[in-house]
């Protein structure tokens, strides 16, 4: 399912002219169109079939065309290119219709102009430069939220964005298609794992319903013994597994309760159709263990996940999969743990209590098993290991604000951990935040970004840049060019501007 989200999905390609220019120039329009297209269709940047279509000449079919994108659902999102003056009233009733993610590609079909042969037949064919513009003016009239990318398709820096615009619409479609699966509620007392679910459906399409963990425990124990032995010897092959969690080892009965447990999850998520669950250490039920070993299988296999209730966070995760899909690098629910405070060379170490996913890394995780010092269960079996370094990785947390949600992002660049950590029985992260440390982690806590965050060392900033502008939700993002006058001030001005652009 959730391994190879980009087979079947398509954007379409709508170039923009009109009737007055004749058929000899409108049949080079749509020559020059399929090329554009094509570029795309073959870039490896691309992760989806870019589809050429029927140049559009007027409202009538521009409309006709955005519904039937909207009605597609193969389709993540249009490319719309103005080849010549398409005059923009046209778009109006088009663009008013359109619910898919638009990208303006702003390219024409020449590099270099012609020098010599210039003449105003060429002029008249190629005028992106002011066609586009046209369009983009009604674009923005209308306020449609949308990607613009500017550059001749052979350059690679726009494949690449154009690439990274695909990224975002599909994870924009992830949630939209994401029913997330509750065991229990949140964890007590916590304040920002909550948030408005019906305000999450309309602004991001997500499905979000709590389950009984009594019918967790039933699966858990439905599920049969030769089963469990086919993911454990997985285990062992896959992982490398500590020698008391081994066959012969006298502790392999949790190794096969962990497996257990991960059998009954996936089955459950199966049946119900989501990609995406929270679990609640408080609310175990007759749970033996945390599930810590199944939920980080279960990430590795694209399900998004949040702990202690935080559904928020598994909508990220599930989202950051998808958009990093193919990418090297991976995804994972992530908590800003702890610091090394040592001046000038400040890390932040992010792990969880076991819930890390193993695609952060390329080692071989190990298997132990551990006490955990708060649930009150049986020791819970856990995958160890430490994140790749990772440059420009990022976290991003989704807060509800009480009027809207938040999105708050940090670019950070993931570190091998400087010494050994030989006592810390849990998966980690180490990461240094740009701009700072310290202008990092003020900026953070003035926004009130949460705990939990999602950690992407795929998809980066732009991806979810575009996913943010998509789902019309504000993202604060801290990066290298943040100082801390600038981002308390985009604080304050974002307040204003969400809270008037959403109306009343
Ligand atoms: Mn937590």
């Amino acid at each position: 399912m959730s391994t190879k989200p980009y087979a079947d999905r398509e954007v379409w390609f709508f170039t923009g002219s009109q009737d007055l220019y004749g058929e000899e120039t409108l049949a080079q329009v749509a020559e020059q169109s399929q090329e554009v297209a094509r570029a795309l269709d073959a870039s490896s940047d691309v992760p989806v079939k870019v589809v050429w279509k029927p140049v559009l000449k007027d409202s009538v079919a521009i409309r006709r065309a955005m519904l039937d994108a909207n009605s597609d659902d193969k389709v993540l999102g249009v490319v719309t290119w103005m080849h010549t003056f398409s005059p923009a009233k046209m778009w109006i009733a088009g663009l008013d219709v359109l619910r898919k993610p638009l990208l303006h590609l702003h390219t024409q079909a020449n590099v270099e102009l012609p020098w010599d042969d210039i003449d105003m037949d060429f002029m008249n064919l190629n005028q992106a430069a002011h066609g586009d513009r046209e369009y983009a003016y009604i674009a923005t009239r209308l306020g449609v939220a949308r990607t613009t990318v500017v550059g001749h398709v052979s350059n690679p820096a726009v494949t690449r964005r154009v690439g990274t615009w695909v990224r975002g619409a599909a994870g924009w479609a992830a949630t939209h298609e994401l029913k997330l699966v509750r065991f229990g509620d949140n964890m007590r007392n916590v304040a920002v794992t909550e948030g408005d679910k019906t305000e999450a459906e309309l602004r991001f399409g997500v499905s979000v319903n709590t389950h009984g963990v009594n019918d967790l425990v039933a699966a858990v124990d439905a599920v049969e013994e030769t089963a469990i032995d086919k993911v454990v010897a997985e285990y062992e092959e896959k992982y490398d597994v500590a020698p008391e969690l081994r066959a012969d080892g006298e502790r392999h009965d949790s190794l096969r309760y962990a497996a257990r447990q991960e059998l009954a999850l996936l089955g459950f998520l199966e049946a119900a159709g989501a990609k995406a669950f929270t679990t609640n250490f408080e609310d175990l039920g007759a749970l033996r263990q945390l599930p810590g070993l199944a939920v980080q299988r279960l990430m590795e296999k694209g399900y998004g996940f949040g702990a202690e209730g935080d559904w928020k966070t598994a909508v990220l995760v599930r989202a950051a999969k998808v958009m990093g899909e193919g990418l090297p690098g991976g995804a994972s629910l992530m908590e800003d743990y702890t610091y090394d405070l040592t001046p000038g060379s400040e890390l932040i170490l992010g792990a969880h209590m076991l819930e890390v996913c193993p695609s952060l890394t390329t080692a071989k995780p190990r298997i132990e098993i551990h006490p955990l010092g708060i649930g009150g269960k049986e020791d819970p079996v856990r995958m160890v290991f430490s994140a790749d370094a990772v440059e420009g990785a990022v976290v991003v947390s989704l807060a509800d604000m009480r009027d809207r949600f938040r999105l708050t992002a940090n670019v950070v660049d993931v570190v091998t951990p400087p010494r050994d950590l030989p006592k810390l029985p849990v998966a980690r992260a180490m990461w240094a935040p740009r701009p700072s440390f310290e202008v990092s982690a003020e900026s953070w806590l003035t926004a009130g970004g949460a705990h939990h965050t999602v950690m992407s060392t795929a998809a980066g900033i732009e991806a979810f840049e575009v996913f943010a502008n998509i789902a019309r939700t504000e993202l604060l993002v801290i990066d290298e060019d943040t100082t801390r006058r600038g981002f308390a001030d985009q604080v304050r001005w974002n307040q204003v501007y969400y809270r008037v652009a959403q109306g009343l």
